[in-house]
């Protein structure tokens, strides 16, 4: 089968608009960091299953790999095609329909090229909460979130997203449709599709909708941020919110004040809410709670708890904030560290867990190696402290310059996921594998658990047409 001839099939079945080549299909082939880019025999937009079945099966007899994209935020490079040009890259965002919203059931069905945020906003004009909520929320798709298991600032309340994902739709690598959309909590009947799928990074199937968990909207929503004095001390702060807030307490994120200062440099319209000296301070934390009773009494509660901690030496100082567009700036702050980082140029990251109990070991540890071998990096370190997860990310400076970093790469990588992995953790707790991570992958994987996945992959996709080169090797 030629190029002419499959590309002519592909027209057919989504129309000449939406097979994109040449200029056109450029955006799609470079990833969100810069750090991939690939070739594709075309872009291909399909507005639904039917269609998405259509080009996967075209594709397949062709023998051309098929490589699913939703908003192309993904940090690991799955969703950029290799440089064969011989794949097609399968662009979800016309399948951008929400189904249907069952308040009763406190469910929403929507198809994976939904926007995170449009489905904020729907779920909340339905009077309920999807809580799944990240920096990248403005151009991610369901589709994509459920493919890389995203996990956000509130996974300490409401869980990742496969923990939020109910059903799933999917198209398998023969073209077939799995319609598995149900709306059920409860369902034991046998292996989990749905976990299978949730994660898999497109490489097992192409995911076109979604049954996904809804919550109450909470009655108030109470933020502050917190100049701390060490990690040790913010792990502790977290076991005190815990006891004192229990299931309220929805995100606890910690952040180096080297972050901020990144983040005030880079957009200076942005201010930290302290006076000088907590300004300066090592660590900041910023801590969310929902409450189902009333404003009033989500701040007596913060004050309580925020007023212990100062107390003990956990926390230097604490705002807190007054309104939702103060609690907006300061989720702001924190969401603005990625991009700020992107700015200021190279970084090696490493989106790491860990038991939360060794967390401070971790980065006194990691912190002390990496100078000894690399003297003049710097630390660019911040997450989701409630979830064990940092990115533990590492940046040039003057004296360690960016091209420096990149040809250290590969040791710094090692370094740090060494220690991760001998401290019991993960070396990717959020992000996924994508290309980025392939050979990591291969070093602290063990071999059962390589071989598990690489018998469900064959199952799955025998032919290793669906995002060949993510995850596991290539076959
Ligand atoms: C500023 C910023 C902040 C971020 N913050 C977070 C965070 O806090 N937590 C977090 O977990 N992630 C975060 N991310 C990473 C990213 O936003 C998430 O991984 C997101 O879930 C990716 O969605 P996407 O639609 O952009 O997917 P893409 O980048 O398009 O694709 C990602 C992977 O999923 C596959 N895929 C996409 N759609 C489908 C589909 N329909 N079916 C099958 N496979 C599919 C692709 O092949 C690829 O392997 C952040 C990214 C940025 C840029």
């Amino acid at each position: 089968v030629t190029n002419e001839t499959v590309l002519a099939e592909l027209v057919a079945i989504v129309g000449e608009p939406h097979v994109l080549v040449g200029e056109a299909a450029q955006p799609y082939l470079t990833d969100w960091r810069n750090r991939f880019t690939g070739k594709a025999l075309a872009v291909v937009r399909p507005e639904s299953t039917q269609q998405v079945a259509d080009v996967v099966r075209a594709c397949v007899e062709a023998n051309i790999p098929v490589v699913a994209q939703g908003g192309n935020t993904g940090l690991c490079g799955g969703a950029t095609p290799d440089a064969s040009g011989r794949s097609i890259v399968l662009l979800t965002t016309r399948l951008n329909r929400i189904r249907e919203i069952d308040t009763a059931n406190d469910t929403m069905t929507v198809e994976a090229g939904c926007i995170l945020q449009m489905v904020q906003e729907s779920a909340r004009e339905a009077g309920r909460l999807f809580p799944l909520s990240l920096g990248a929320e403005g151009s991610c798709t369901i589709g994509g979130n459920i493919a890389t298991n995203a996990g956000g600032t509130a996974v300490l309340r409401y869980g990742n997203m496969r923990d939020l994902t109910l059903g799933l739709e999917v198209v398998d690598a023969a073209g077939q449709v799995w319609h598995g959309l149900r709306g059920l909590r409860k369902d034991n009947t046998g292996y989990d599709l749905r976990d299978l799928y949730a994660g898999s990074e497109g490489t097992l199937g192409i995911i076109t909708a979604a049954t996904i968990k809804l919550f109450p909207q909470p009655v108030a929503r109470c933020t502050a941020m917190l100049a701390l004095p060490s990690v040790e001390a913010a792990v502790a702060l977290l076991a005190r919110a815990r006891a004192g807030f229990g299931a309220a307490l929805t995100g606890y994120e910690l952040m180096a004040g080297r972050c901020m200062q990144l983040v005030t440099h880079h957009y200076p319209h942005l201010r930290l809410p302290f006076e000088a000296a907590s300004a300066e301070a090592p660590w900041f934390g910023l801590l969310e709670i929902s409450d189902s009773e009333s404003e009033q009494h989500a701040r007596d509660r913060f004050e309580a708890v925020l007023g212990e901690a100062i107390e003990c030496g956990e926390a230097d100082d604490a705002v807190v904030a007054e309104n939702i567009t103060q609690s907006r700036a300061l989720w702001h702050l924190r969401e603005s560290i990625t991009l700020a980082e992107a700015e200021s140029g190279k970084s090696i990251k490493h989106d790491i867990s860990l038991p939360i109990s060794r967390i401070a070991e971790f980065v006194a540890l990691a912190d002390a190696r990496l100078q000894e071998r690399f003297p003049g990096v710097v630390n660019i370190t911040f997450g989701h402290l409630g979830d064990g997860n940092l990115h533990y990310n590492v940046g040039s400076s003057e004296g360690f310059s960016g091209s420096d970093l990149v040809a250290k790469q590969d040791d710094i990588y090692a370094l740090v996921h060494d220690t991760v992995s001998a401290m019991g953790g993960s070396i990717s707790a959020e992000h996924g594998i994508g290309q980025l991570k392939l050979d990591e992958l291969g070093r602290y994987k063990s071999a059962q658990e390589i071989k598990v996945m690489t018998l469900v992959k064959k199952a799955l996709d025998p032919r290793c047409l669906l995002n060949p080169g993510k995850v596991l090797q290539a076959y």
